[in-house]
């Protein structure tokens, strides 16, 4: 009776491995139909500076499903990167990008738009190549764009990966380290790469300005960066108190639900976070 309890035990375990497993193939073709349907959108978070005023906007992306609704990236993107699908979309999300930071620049705007790649990205033979024919194709000039490199990306630190991004800062698109400081070796990767700044994470903004530990960690990284000549981004700025100590610290850049959520285009005009451009306020002389 012990032996065929443990067959029955055997054969529930494996019907749900099985379910586990034919709801992950649905979840995949679902996520294969919706780059073929453009069901997928751009939200954009701006990166402010010290006077409040939005000079990045970073493109984060959503999935507009039919069935789920509007789904965040942490559910959809980790099977996107299993299945080899992130190629196609990280494409997608660039070209997407260029379009619209060039649309934003026509009306004026001086903005740039980050995009984040995945490190499933580099295991392409030729992401530099494929994301400048992008570039060249929508006539969209690389100082539009920046790309947001997680420390994940970079443990296979490998000839392959600093010629990618040697290629691509060459190009004239700027390289941020996303996400610092929560890695294995995030000093390394700033010696080892041709990095232009760093993201801070939201873990070590979130501290700020009462743990004694954030602070110390937080202005020791400034100063750093001030000395390697880094741009630096603090992430995760989710109140005024965190936002004052960081530009009494210099920071350069600030990014948070303090100053914006990530928002479709039209709602960042439309809710005031991208300002109305002096030209289209100037009255018409003829
Ligand atoms: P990330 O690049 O570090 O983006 C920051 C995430 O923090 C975003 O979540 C953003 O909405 C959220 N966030 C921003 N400000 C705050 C804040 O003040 N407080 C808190 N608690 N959170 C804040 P989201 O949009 O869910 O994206 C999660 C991650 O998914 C991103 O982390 C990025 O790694 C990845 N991701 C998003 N879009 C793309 C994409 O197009 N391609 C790739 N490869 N990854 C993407
Ligand atoms: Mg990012
Ligand atoms: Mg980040
Ligand atoms: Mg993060």
């Amino acid at each position: 009776a012990a032996k065929d309890a443990g067959r029955n035990c055997t054969r529930f375990f494996s019907q749900e491995l099985s379910a586990a497993a034919e709801r992950r193939r649905q979840l995949e073709q679902a996520l294969r139909r919706a780059l073929d349907e453009e069901q997928f959108v751009l939200h954009y978070q701006a990166q402010v500076n010290a006077a409040g005023e939005p000079e990045v906007m970073e493109a984060l992306l959503r999935w507009n499903s039919p069935e789920r609704g509007l789904v965040p990236p942490g559910e959809f993107i980790p099977v996107l990167e299993d299945s080899g699908l992130i190629i196609e979309t990280t494409r997608w999300v660039f070209r997407q990008a260029c379009r619209q930071a060039r649309q934003w620049r026509e009306q004026g705007h001086q903005l740039r738009i980050a995009v984040n790649l995945s490190p499933l990205d580099f295991r392409q033979a030729d992401l530099a190549g494929s994301l400048l024919a992008i570039l060249a194709e929508e006539d969209t000039p690389a100082e539009l764009l920046e790309l947001e490199i997680t420390e994940s990306a970079l443990l296979e630190a490998d000839e392959h990966v600093q010629q990618t991004l040697t290629r691509l800062k060459t190009a004239g698109l700027p390289l941020l380290l996303d996400d610092f400081g929560t890695g294995y070796a995030s000093l390394t990767y700033l010696q080892r790469f041709p990095f232009d700044g760093i993201k801070i994470d939201r873990e070590f903004v979130a501290g700020l300005p009462d743990s004694e530990h954030s602070v110390a960690l937080v202005r020791g990284i400034l100063t750093m960066a001030a000395h390697l000549g880094l741009h630096v981004v603090a992430e995760g700025v989710e109140n005024e108190r965190q936002a004052a100590f960081l530009r009494l610290n210099n920071c350069p850049s600030l990014q948070g639900y303090h100053y914006a959520r990530p928002l479709a285009a039209e709602e960042c005009l439309l809710a005031g976070v991208i300002p109305p451009t002096p030209a289209l306020l100037l009255p018409l002389d003829g």
